[in-house]
């Protein structure tokens, strides 16, 4: 589209008194733009109406708006989807962290708006991708609680629903439990519940159609589009769905590993799973001679929190083991009722109910087991260290032993996947592996395997800080206890997220726009096919499995399940991955355009590739502190730092640029990066940089990837500062001035 640009330059919030608008405007005049204009206060009605009157009237259809920064004032600047935007950020990032007046903070405000005038120069309005036959259905797997609580909701909401339940009935787990723990005030008894009440008024709900005794056979397509097969009675149902609740929920762990717990040495060492059943079914016996159950004891985190077992907390167990002893002494109160916990993890409410049990009478030591005897008598004694006494304690004979065991994910159960690739592929990949496991869930026709990537424990969460419910397939929302250990009401309230997550999914996508975390965004990457040599880079390193392969290798681009991150055009050695309003030459351009003086000792310069998710608000946030920093930095907003590209760094290079600092989230097993691994592929490229760089002579540390999280953003200068020392110490970047 043939651009007429339009500088507007906002005075207000401390601008006008820090920068010289007036040289800064000369930067307008010298890239020939329609029109360049200061405005008190851009913001306001006024200057937002000047801007539409330039559209309107002088045919601006690319409007630089040089003020705050792009992560505010999003609504006053907004204006129709055919007109090109660009934020220059004056404000946080010149304005209020540099000395005002200087000469160094208006060179740095020129730079900032010279590359915002590349971007609206190279920039074309998104053109939305629209899914042909879309569909907003939502397809629940798993008929549990957390699964018929997400289609109700969803259901109510005014969405169709598909329901797969593995079992000839639904309720799940619901179904071997005799009653649930408190969940009003006062908090003090237990909750009944009616299981069948529960599935008729689904079965009863409009727009729901239910599978029982039925798998998901496979799963292709993507959001708004998924093409799923319903295997039931042998036969393969078809049915299209919008997005997908994964809500299959967990197992308990596996007692017969707990044999230093003397579960399967003795019928009476039982696991909570069995006890409930006996409740469930009235017939509470101890199970090595029927006799009734004149005294029990609990023992937590059996098997959880041990490196030999599962690492990990379940969070719930507790509670529901503090549910069992209240069925015991509600049965009957002089029941003798350990509990030997290392932790009581009552949260919330259920604290309460651990204070009733405390009144009721039960035995609660807090320690290690370290044995469990049998007895003359037939029963057990149990041998604690007590941490709060310091000293052994040992309990009388007890009939029953109950072993508390954690929750597995069903995410959990399978094989590693293994991607069918060459070892040659494989040690040319930079993406690192995910760790995906064949469980027969979902079927994926995946390139990038048939299951959710999971995290350490074999949960499918993605981003679990900023994004609970999001996968790391875009339309796929874990949910429940197959999402991260959970108790009923946050497995209830877990559905409830995860239908919204789903109905956002359907609503973003069936209107050409992005999920999380770029909400809204209709760019989407373009591939210049006639160039690519099938290195299959971009669909091994696309963090979100949106890239299939044909037969001969060829990519082949999902556009609904893009998350829009641009990991792929920083993988592609070819650079034929580009968005409309983001791509390789738009950057370098960019970059090019920084006015880097000849010389050094007055003016160096520093490149720093700065994450819009975390590194840039930081950035913002250490502006709007007052937090001053280098004035040699130059900033360029990456979508992540996955999509930066090799050429950049030499782009910066070649122009006497004398360091690139990529500013970037964490990555590693806790990580935060926003698209999973951006940061890490970041990183590894940069190594490889580093390399090339030192076998050019080129001193390798020009280059250096820093974490940051938003709040840790006091370390903003500091970060700066030590690496602008480092450039000093190096000297002068060789090809300046040539
Ligand atoms: S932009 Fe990101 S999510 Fe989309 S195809 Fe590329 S790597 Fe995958
Ligand atoms: S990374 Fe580029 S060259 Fe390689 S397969 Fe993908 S599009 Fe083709």
């Amino acid at each position: 589209m043939e651009k007429k640009i339009g500088v507007y330059i906002c005075s207000s919030c401390g601008i006008g008194e820090s920068i010289d608008l007036d040289a800064l405007s000369e930067v307008g005049a010298k890239y020939k733009v329609a029109v360049c204009r200061q405005d008190p206060f851009l913001c306001g009605h006024e200057g937002v109406s000047r801007i539409v009157a330039d559209m309107d009237g002088e045919g601006v259809n690319a409007a630089v708006i040089a003020a705050c920064s792009q992560r505010v004032m999003t609504d006053a600047f907004s204006f129709q989807p055919d007109k090109i935007i660009e934020r220059v950020n004056l404000r946080e990032q010149v304005a209020w962290s540099q000395p005002a007046g200087e000469e160094d903070t208006l060179m740095m405000a020129q730079d900032a708006l010279r590359m915002g005038l590349v971007r609206a120069r190279e920039s074309e309005p998104p053109e939305p991708f629209i899914a042909e036959d879309l569909s907003k259905r939502i397809l629940v797997v798993g008929g549990g609680l957390t699964g018929m609580t997400a289609a109700m909701e969803a259901a109510r909401a005014g969405y169709e629903i598909v329901l797969v339940e593995k079992e000839e009935k639904l309720g799940g787990y619901l179904k071997n439990v005799h009653r649930l723990p408190p969940c009003e005030p006062p908090y003090e008894s237990l909750q009944e519940f009616n299981l069948d009440d529960m599935t008729a008024s689904l079965a009863n709900q409009s727009g729901v159609t239910v599978y029982t005794g039925a798998t998901v056979a496979s799963v292709s397509g993507g959001p708004c589009m998924f093409d799923v097969e319903i295997q039931q009675n042998g036969t393969i149902n078809p049915e299209r769905a919008g997005s997908i609740i994964l809500a299959t929920g967990s197992v308990p762990y596996d007692a017969s590993r707990l044999g230093h717990l003397s579960y399967g040495v003795s019928a009476d060492v039982i696991t909570a799973y069995d006890l409930e059943a006996m409740f469930k079914k009235s017939e509470v016996k101890r199970p090595s001679n029927g006799q009734p159950v004149g005294s029990a004891a609990f023992i937590l985190c059996a098997g959880s929190r041990d490196a030999d077992h599962l690492p990990y907390c379940s969070s719930a167990c507790c509670v529901e083991s503090l549910k069992q002893a209240k069925y015991f002494k509600e049965a009957n109160p002089q029941m003798p009722v350990y509990i030997f916990y290392k932790d009581m993890r009552s949260t919330g409410s259920y604290e309460l109910l651990y204070k009733q049990l405390q009144k009721d009478g039960v035995i609660f030591v807090r320690g290690t087991v370290t044995g469990i005897d049998e007895d003359d008598s037939g029963g057990f004694v149990i041998t604690s260290d007590d941490i709060l006494t310091r000293s052994p304690v040992v309990s009388e004979s007890v009939d029953l032993v109950v072993l508390a065991t954690g929750m597995v994910p069903t995410s959990a159960l399978g094989e590693p996947f293994k991607a069918q690739t060459s070892q040659e592929e494989e040690e040319q990949s930079q993406a690192p592996a995910d760790s995906i496991l064949i469980s027969n869930l979902l079927n994926l026709k995946y390139r990038q395997g048939p299951e959710l990537p999971a995290l350490e424990h074999g949960f499918p969460d993605s981003h679990f800080i900023c994004f609970p419910y999001e996968s790391r397939r875009t339309g796929i929302y874990p949910a429940g206890s197959v999402r991260a250990p959970m108790d009923y009401e946050r497995a209830k309230h877990d559905a409830m997220g995860a239908a919204l997550k789903a109905i956002q999914c359907v609503e973003m996508v069936s209107q050409g726009k992005a999920v999380h975390p770029r909400a809204g965004d209709q760019s989407y990457p373009e591939f210049f096919m006639q160039r690519c040599t099938q290195c299959k880079r971009c669909t091994e390193e696309c963090p979100f499995g949106a890239i299939n392969e044909d037969e001969k290798a060829n990519p082949l681009p999902n556009p609904t399940r893009c998350r829009r991150c641009g990991v792929c055009m920083g993988a592609c050695p070819e650079r034929i991955i580009s968005f409309r309003n983001y791509s390789v030459g738009m950057v370098g351009n960019m970059i090019k355009n920084i006015n880097v003086p000849d010389e050094y000792d007055e003016k160096p310069r520093i490149l720093v590739l700065a994450c819009e998710n975390d590194a840039y608000p930081a950035l913002d946030m250490a502006g709007i502190s007052r937090l001053s920093y280098n004035p040699w930095v130059r900033f360029i907003p990456v979508r992540c730092l996955g999509s930066m590209n090799l050429v950049w760094i030499a782009d910066a290079l070649s122009k006497g640029i004398d360091g690139i600092m990529l500013l970037g989230c964490r990555h590693g097993d806790d990580y935060q990066c926003h698209f999973i691994k951006g940061s890490e592929l970041a990183n590894i490229r940069m190594t490889k940089i580093q390399e090339t760089l030192n076998r050019l002579v080129l001193e390798s540390d020009r280059v250096r990837l820093e974490q940051i999280s938003i709040t840790d953003y006091s370390r903003i200068p500091e970060i700066l500062d030590n690496f602008a020392e480092k450039l000093n110490s190096l000297g002068p970047n060789p090809y300046k001035g040539y």
